[in-house]
């Protein structure tokens, strides 16, 4: 178990730039026909917030709590527009992504060499046991033709022998 707290994302910044704005935004009196308007669920304040707000959490400007943005009906949250700084944290996320993806390429790669080493290194010594394998294979080859030379020189001098012993030939 760690007790490591979470480290804040990018998410978490784009979450709190985009609150930031928006309380901005709510102390303007003019409410826009395009805002999203809702009630706060805590102290049931009227709220009205910029449609790019929708699924957000906010601080309710009457009583401080937490609220989500409601996401009106029809619509998701790919649609609303992205400010070139939402498009630049979007693209630090990206880029921290790619980084990690990076790292984590260079280790399977790391990895993917080493085992590369490893194949040729046990090819290597998989022909090596073959070289010996075959010289084995020869050696013993010699030592059985030399043992069939030795019966056959064996059986010459029996004979050789039976002969000038004066004995019948060895069937
Ligand atoms: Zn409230």
């Amino acid at each position: 178990m760690s007790d490591t707290p979470a480290q804040p994302t990018a998410g978490d910044a784009f979450a709190e730039a985009k609150e930031m704005e928006i309380s901005q935004e709510l102390a303007t009196d003019e409410i826009p026909e395009t805002d999203i308007l809702f009630e706060c669920p805590h102290c049931g304040k009227s709220l009205s917030i910029d449609p790019r707000g929708a699924g957000l959490v906010i601080r309710c400007t009457q009583c401080h709590e937490p609220v989500t943005v409601p996401i009106p009906d029809g619509m998701e949250l790919e649609d609303f527009d992205a400010t070139p700084e939402e498009l630049s944290l979007q693209l630090l996320h990206a880029r921290q992504t790619v980084s990690k993806l990076q790292e984590r390429l260079s280790a399977l790669e790391a990895e993917a060499e080493q085992l590369r080493a490893f194949r040729d290194e046990t090819m290597r010594r998989a022909a090596d046991r073959e070289d010996a394998m075959a010289s084995f294979r020869k050696a013993v080859r010699r030592a059985l033709e030399a043992q069939s030379d030795a019966q056959r020189d064996l059986q010459d001098v029996a004979a050789a022998m039976d002969v000038a012993l004066g004995l019948p030939p060895t069937p």
